[in-house]
């Protein structure tokens, strides 16, 4: 499971869909014990309760009536405190007992209309079972018989309920997460043009930008232990052991907790390396918003190294066997990354040819986008 996206929020795992089951099975175990001879009539608090009535009601072994009520009790993320009756209940519950099926408990404020709705039915008894409750947040002195999971005051989505009408349909349920970050990696073989662009777009969009051959380079210059490791790959062209360039750019992240979101240039360059950085962003809420290439042939590339070369004072940059081994090194570990992100639907493709303005200007309207 990873991060999902419903309209304009991100949301990350939280209860697998094994957890919840085992809840809702235990919840039918309890429920059974305490009514044994007598039949109930189950009744769904609609939207949000089909699908776990559905799975309770199949796990309860007695004989049961199902019913269902609809209720609105929030809008959006923040739960209104205003409630009303959709839809009634058409069956006689004189005499009956009622056993109510809600998704989730938090204020109470839907809880309390059910109360005053089965109030004056002359029912034998009524119970309340619910799978999710936040008893952080909730404010009335009304009992609850039956509850699932008690959870944080975090809003939830999946398994029955919805963010503005999405994601009923997840099997699983995941948590809002406070997503602030936009971040952004910057993509293209070598010499495509990025470390430029990322000079100008991290003062454009305030982002804190990290390139992994600027901290070796940093690291060599500075002869640290990491610097000399190093630097035995990048002179020749060959990529940096992955573990050692994982670590260095973790690192690199937690030292900027305050950023507003990162450019990575140069990062990933492997798919283990993407993979790692997806899971190392999850855990801080956090996902990549987009990966955004600069797109250039590489006949124009071996000229453009060869020309920096001369000034940049980078031995990688001023032998043609180097550059092509670099390319090499492109095409047969890194390039893939292109199917990784447009299969997250996150690849921006640029043509990197022509004006360093104009470039800034295409990858700015991307960037503005995501
Ligand atoms: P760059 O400045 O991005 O062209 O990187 C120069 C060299 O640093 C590369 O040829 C690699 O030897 C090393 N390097 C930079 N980033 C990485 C990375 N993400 N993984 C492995 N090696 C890297």
């Amino acid at each position: 499971m990873s991060i999902i996206k419903l309209h304009d929020r991100y949301f990350r795992p939280y209860l697998t869909a094994d957890k919840i089951s085992q809840a809702v099975t235990n919840m039918a175990r309890i429920v059974e014990r305490d009514l044994q001879d007598e039949v109930p009539i189950f009744v769904g608090i609609l939207n949000g309760s089909f699908m776990f009535a559905a799975d309770f009601i199949r796990s309860y072994n007695g004989n049961c009536e199902v019913s269902f009520v609809k209720l609105a009790s929030y809008e959006n993320i923040n739960s209104t405190g205003t409630v009303k009756q959709l839809v009634g209940i058409n069956e006689n519950l004189e005499g009956r007992t009622v056993i109510i099926l809600e998704d989730i408990i938090d204020t109470g404020a839907t809880l309390e209309e059910i109360y005053t709705i089965f109030r004056d039915k002359n029912l034998k008894q009524l119970k309340i079972a619910t799978l999710f409750f936040k008893p952080d947040v909730f404010r009335k002195a009304l009992p609850i018989d039956y509850i699932g999971v008690s959870i944080p005051d975090k809003f939830i989505v999946g398994y029955g309920l919805d963010y503005n009408g999405l994601g009923r349909n997840l099997a699983s349920v995941y948590q809002l997460t406070t997503q602030k970050m936009t971040n952004i990696v910057l993509f293209g073989p070598p010499g495509a043009g990025k470390g430029t662009q990322a000079e100008v777009l991290k003062e454009k969009f305030n982002l804190v930008h990290i390139s992994t051959g600027d901290l070796f380079r940093y690291n060599i210059k500075n002869k640290t232990d990491l610097g000399m490791l190093a630097k035995s790959f990048m002179d020749k062209g060959d990529l940096v052991p992955d573990q050692v360039t994982i670590d260095m750019l973790k690192a690199e992240v937690n030292r900027n907790e305050d950023a507003k979101g990162f450019i990575f240039d140069g990062f990933p360059r492997t798919e283990d390396q993407a993979k790692v950085l997806d899971a190392f962003l999850s855990e801080k809420g956090e996902s990549i918003n987009g990966m955004v290439a600069l797109e250039v042939e590489e006949d124009i590339l071996v000229k453009r190294l060869l020309e920096r070369g001369k000034t940049s004072g980078r031995p990688d940059d001023q032998d043609e066997d180097k550059i092509r081994n670099r390319f090499n090194e492109y095409n047969t570990k890194t390039a893939i990354l292109k199917d990784y992100y447009q299969a997250q639907g996150k690849y921006f493709g640029i043509n990197g040819v022509g004006s360093i303005g104009d470039i800034t200007e295409l990858l700015s309207e991307v960037i503005e986008q995501l």
